[in-house]
């Protein structure tokens, strides 16, 4: 895994970090939203490692397939949709710390993904960021 990129995030409503120190995944801290699936509330942790797909369910089941309603757990609001993915779900979109959108599917189970950047320095930054050790 040397070389993966780490994504850390941000709410773009409120600005305020996603990432949770205290829950990892991959041994890092995760990214922690708030979700809906099928009428449960409850907290689901995503790996920040790009391309892994880890992930932990807390008060929500881990139904296969289902589409999970995202939220920011600090202000609330959902994240919003960019577009429908081939699946039929939703895709939403987090802001990157350093500059961009990371794109996801919302629903569980698919590998659906993609960074966008609107400003090429963006990406430059992201690249520059990760550490040089990457995960060993
Ligand atoms: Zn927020
Ligand atoms: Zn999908």
């Amino acid at each position: 895994m040397t070389g993966s990129i780490k994504i850390l995030v941000k709410c773009p409503a409120c600005g305020k970090s996603l990432m949770n120190p205290d829950v990892r995944l991959d041994d890092l801290p995760s990214i922690d939203l708030e979700t809906k699936i099928e009428k449960k509330s409850g907290r689901i942790y995503l790996s920040q490692v790009y391309g892994s797909y880890n992930k932990k369910f807390d008060g929500v089941d881990d139904v296969e397939a289902a589409i999970c309603s995202l939220f920011c757990p600090h202000c609330g609001n959902p994240f919003p949709v960019y577009q429908t993915c081939e699946c039929k779900a939703p895709i939403v979109g987090f802001q990157l710390q350093v500059g961009g959108t990371i794109k996801v599917c919302s629903r569980n189970g698919c590998k659906n993904h993609s960074l966008e950047f609107t400003n090429v320095n963006d990406a430059f930054e992201l690249f520059q960021s990760q550490d040089k050790t990457g995960l060993s």
